[in-house]
């Protein structure tokens, strides 16, 4: 007789989703289809050959750590290298080995950071819209939000403000645990937050006494405009926790992500992943770590930075050429990163409208989805960095013809 699995799900268990995304993308699988709908790097971009090489040698000459189980907290030579990596990009000085932890992704840091302080009496705050590994993530752990729209430069603070001031009017405030943010090229809004509201956001962490996470993937990939400094520089590791990963910068198969934090918060931090999976693979640890020894990370970002910024170009163009004249429509120019936000007019549902797109075989990752509650969205997210830029085109055009179908109905 099979097992009844229904009756003996966790709540924990229940409140856990698959990715829409995964699901929506089985359809982009067709040949004749155009997808903006991945958020994966370009393959091209690995440096396979300089990793296959390495590999080899750390599988031959290092077996004794690279085969072996490694400590919680993982590889200190990777850790010496990041320490560099941190204050060569964003002048953040002041960190030992204790203030950092190895994840497997950046995803599992949100998964753990999720265990450790959120339940079904405790919130945190995320923006509208949000990344969506994150809501699931916390969620997971029953957790309440506290949601706040998000703007072209960073969270309204003013709501923010509001809100946890009325969490506090009414005794709740210690309920909420920490503010969550993508600082620089949201996922999936394309925006970054400015030096201001950076400045702003820790102030009002100090003044309610929230921890903010700062989760960065996307940073190192600037197509314009200035580095902005991080709320983790700005805060400091004992009000800041930053996010980092090697999967937009490398190869996302390495699943390598990273926490800087206080030392008390990274004890933490150990103590979950113990329980989770003893300790990351030391082989991908070992193989970024000789890496970035022998390369220069930033100078061999720069063919990929060169060729994410001419897609970006390619898509800004060809909206501009194709939905310019469509009254009510915009879209987010981001300065950085893989993700156009693009925003229909008031009354659209890009949710509903992903049946037209089918037909015309161009994917999008509708807007619904990135809501913390199921809501419709007039916008969707598309990313530029796979297909190919005649494709590009070919796609914005054809979800033109998507847009004014719809709109038409
Ligand atoms: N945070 C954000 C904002 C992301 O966009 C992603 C990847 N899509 C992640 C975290 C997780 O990345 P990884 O687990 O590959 O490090």
């Amino acid at each position: 007789m099979v097992v009844n699995l229904e009756g003996k799900i966790s709540k924990i268990g229940q409140n856990m989703k698959s990715s829409i995304i995964r699901e929506i993308l089985k359809f982009a699988a067709d040949k004749d289809a155009i997808s903006f709908g991945g958020g994966v790097p370009d393959p091209e971009t690995f440096p396979r050959k300089e990793l296959a090489e390495i590999a080899k040698e750390i599988i031959e000459k290092e077996y004794h750590y690279t085969l072996q189980y490694s400590t919680t907290e993982g590889d200190p030579v990777l850790k010496q290298q990041i320490l560099k990596l941190l204050e060569r990009m964003y002048g953040i000085t002041g960190l030992d080995e204790d203030n950092l932890i190895f994840t497997v992704g950046s995803q599992q840091a949100l998964d753990l950071i999720g265990k450790l302080f959120l339940d079904d009496e405790s919130y945190c705050v995320l923006d509208d819209p949000a990344y969506l590994g994150a809501i699931n993530a916390f969620r997971q752990y029953l957790a309440n939000f506290v949601v706040v729209p998000l703007e072209d430069d960073g969270m309204d603070l003013n709501v923010l403000e509001r809100k946890l001031s009325e969490f506090d009017k009414n005794g709740k405030i210690k309920q909420v645990k920490f503010i969550y943010v993508v600082s620089n090229f949201h996922n999936p809004a394309g925006v970054t937050t400015s030096l201001e509201k950076r400045k702003a956001l820790v102030e009002i962490a100090e003044k309610y006494d929230l921890f903010i996470v700062e989760d960065d993937p996307y940073g190192a990939l600037r197509y314009e405009g200035e580095t902005v400094d991080p709320i983790f520089k700005i805060g400091g590791p004992e009000r800041v926790v930053l996010l980092n990963t090697f999967s937009k910068v490398l190869a996302p198969g390495l699943r390598i992500g990273m926490v800087a934090g206080s030392k008390e918060f990274i004890r933490k931090i150990v103590q979950a992943k113990q329980s989770a999976d003893l300790c990351s693979p030391a082989i991908t640890h070992r193989l970024a770590a000789r890496y970035l020894e022998r390369y220069d990370l930033l100078e061999q970002l720069k063919p990929t930075i060169e060729l994410y910024r001419r897609k970006r170009t390619v898509m800004l163009n060809a909206l501009e050429e194709y939905f310019s004249d469509i009254p009510g429509v915009k879209w987010v120019k981001s300065e950085g990163g893989l993700f156009i936000w693009l925003t229909l007019p008031e009354g659209f549902d890009t949710w509903e409208m992903f049946e037209y797109a089918k037909r015309k075989k161009v994917f999008y990752v509708p807007g619904r989805v990135f809501k913390v509650y199921d809501e419709p969205s007039p916008s969707m997210r598309l990313s530029f960095c796979l297909p190919p830029d005649e494709k590009i085109v070919e796609g914005i055009k054809r979800l033109r013809e998507v847009v004014l179908e719809y709109g038409k109905e």
